[in-house]
């Protein structure tokens, strides 16, 4: 099976307790193109402007994703700044849409309603606009921020009843719901339509929640952290990268599959960029997940 994705492709001004890198690769759709690319293969649906370094566009192409529908438009590629002073929380200090304003892709016809599509974190019409443009029989995923929970909460939540499986962190499931217990929240996303939610908690790990199954997993243990950014969109792209090659879904599965995100998004944080993500190799996802086993096994 296949996996498409619409998401920001960015370039990322970050700072943290480490240090300060300008204009990195970045975007939800990087990390988690490139995070699913280990487990399926993929699609990008995404916009960038005429800056964009070629050099990251052979890098996506290196590792197999298929970039047919990523569109180079004239003009500057999508940009944000953030800053972490604890490194649990971005303080977004500038979002400059750019090439991404009125954006509405055209999607190319190797992209067919048969596979899967994770609908990465960008503006919420933009990802309806998408979903009713390949009308996906395959699972639908959805990420989302603060911001377009600020900005476009009734697009969102209607777009909640066409979504399978939703992803988005604790804050944001509070500020969705208006609840601080996140299991009344999730109960809050389940009654809009979503069918299984995720709820990421950075360094805490996972919540899993479906009518049939509720799971919990620790994130993977690190020494250093250095950037945070795209933990959780590279999480989502490993979860719902691991899903589209399974022939079923069950309880097992998911289970795994969250493992995987776990693992991916370890890789992502100790470094800066989506490019270090891109050097991981498959040997180093699998020790990593051996350790996690260990890490996180427990006896009757
Ligand atoms: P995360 O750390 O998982 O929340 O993701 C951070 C990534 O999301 C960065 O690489 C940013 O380029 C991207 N990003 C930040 N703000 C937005 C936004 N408003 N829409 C889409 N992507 C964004």
């Amino acid at each position: 099976m296949s996996l498409s994705i619409i998401g920001s492709v960015a370039l990322d001004t970050v700072e943290t307790p480490y240090g300060k890198k300008k204009d990195i690769l970045g975007g939800s759709a990087i990390y988690s193109s490139v995070s699913a690319s280990f487990f399926t293969a993929v699609n990008l649906i995404s916009v960038v402007g005429n800056d964009f370094p070629e050099k990251y566009t052979r890098m996506l192409d290196k590792k197999g994703i298929d970039i047919r529908g990523l569109e180079v438009k004239k003009g500057k590629t999508f940009r944000w700044e953030a800053r972490y002073r604890d490194l649990n929380c971005a303080e977004t200090l500038n979002t400059h849409l750019n090439v991404f304003e009125g954006f509405r892709p055209k999607i190319p016809p190797h992209i067919t309603p048969k596979g899967d599509l994770l609908l990465a974190n960008i503006d919420p019409e933009l990802q309806e606009c998408i979903f009713k443009r390949i009308r996906p029989k395959g699972l639908v995923s959805c990420d989302t921020m603060n911001l377009w929970i600020t900005q476009k909460k009734k697009v969102l939540e209607k777009l909640l009843k066409k979504v399978d499986l939703f992803l988005l962190n604790d804050a944001e499931a509070c500020q969705l719901s208006g609840e601080n217990n996140l299991f009344e929240a999730a109960r809050y996303i389940a009654d809009k339509g979503a069918k299984m939610i995720v709820i990421k908690k950075g360094e805490h790990g996972v919540l899993f929640f479906s009518p049939d199954l509720k799971f919990i997993l620790p994130a993977y243990l690190l020494e250093k952290v250095k950037d945070p950014t795209g933990a959780g969109d590279t999480f989502a792209g490993g979860m719902v990268g691991y899903l589209a090659e399974q022939k079923k879904i069950n309880d097992r599965i998911l289970r795994e599959a969250m493992v995987y995100g776990t693992i991916l998004a370890s890789f992502a944080v100790e470094n800066f960029g989506g490019e270090s993500l891109a050097k991981v190799d498959s040997k180093a996802i699998t020790k990593r997940r051996g350790d996690f086993e260990k890490l996180t096994r427990f006896y009757k």
